[in-house]
């Protein structure tokens, strides 16, 4: 679902107690739709997910379970319009039905764009099996869906969730999705601090160590090697 989607699908829903006295205190004003939920397990969410953002919480657990492994190949570092940065679970490019040619403006090394993945299904999806492969380890993100808090308001990121107006939610069970909405808030929050500092501490480390691999190699190479080299370096200055 695109940030765009997700902006026009906001909707506050206040807590519970403030629309009961609202209601209570003007029947002249409409009162508000109160929220119920529950989930349907039509698992539409999952089938056409897009990136999932990933938060502290969820990588200390996976820690604690023995299984970051599993998510490894679906990390990506995703740089929002914003400035921002995100540790994303990425989907994976859909591949192009046949005869169809393939649309996406990949990078040189095979990368998809996000803008182009909203809309995709989830890399840990089955769609065969129509199975989360990840369920007990599923992300804070999926556990708290359709409902987010944005550190003020708690908003419906997804109105067509089918989950959304189904009869059954406890007052119980609306707290407990607030609970874990408040978390995911606080967990990204936490994430969205640290991972600017770790990406400028990893990308140092790893110019420090290439630089580091090619004075190695420079030290390795025969005088003829490096005449060779320094031919190909004034070559390429004069073509400029
Ligand atoms: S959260 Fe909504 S869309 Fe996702 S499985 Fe439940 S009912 Fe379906
Ligand atoms: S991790 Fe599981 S629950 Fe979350 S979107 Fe993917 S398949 Fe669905």
């Amino acid at each position: 679902m695109s940030e765009d989607d997700k902006e026009t699908q906001k909707s506050d829903i206040k807590e519970n107690e403030k629309e009961e006295s609202t209601e209570k205190e003007s029947t002249e004003e409409k009162p508000k739709a109160k929220f119920t939920f529950k989930c349907t397990r039509c698992d539409a969410c999952c089938a056409e997910r897009g990136p999932i953002v990933i938060t502290m919480w969820d990588l200390e657990m996976w820690a604690r379970n023995g299984v970051v492994a599993n998510f490894m190949p679906y990390f990506d570092i995703y740089q929002k319009p914003d400035g921002g940065i995100d540790l994303i679970l990425k989907p994976l490019a859909p591949q192009p039905k046949e005869g169809e040619e393939e649309k996406s403006t990949k990078d040189p090394f095979g990368g998809v764009p996000i803008e182009e993945l909203l809309d995709v299904k989830c890399p840990l999806y089955n769609k065969d099996d129509k199975k989360c492969l990840v369920y007990e380890n599923r992300p804070l993100s999926c556990r708290t869906y359709p409902l987010e808090f944005d550190g003020k308001n708690f908003i419906v990121v997804d109105a067509d969730c089918p989950g959304i107006g189904e009869e059954g939610m406890t007052k119980e069970d609306l707290k407990e999705m607030r609970e874990t909405a408040k978390i995911m808030h606080y967990e990204l929050t936490r994430m969205r601090i640290a991972l600017p500092v770790l990406n400028q501490l990893i990308s140092q480390k790893v110019m420090m160590d290439l630089m580091r691999q090619n004075m190695e190699a420079m030290s390795k190479m025969t005088d003829e090697d490096r005449a060779k080299l320094d031919e190909i370096f004034k070559k390429d200055r004069e073509d400029q």
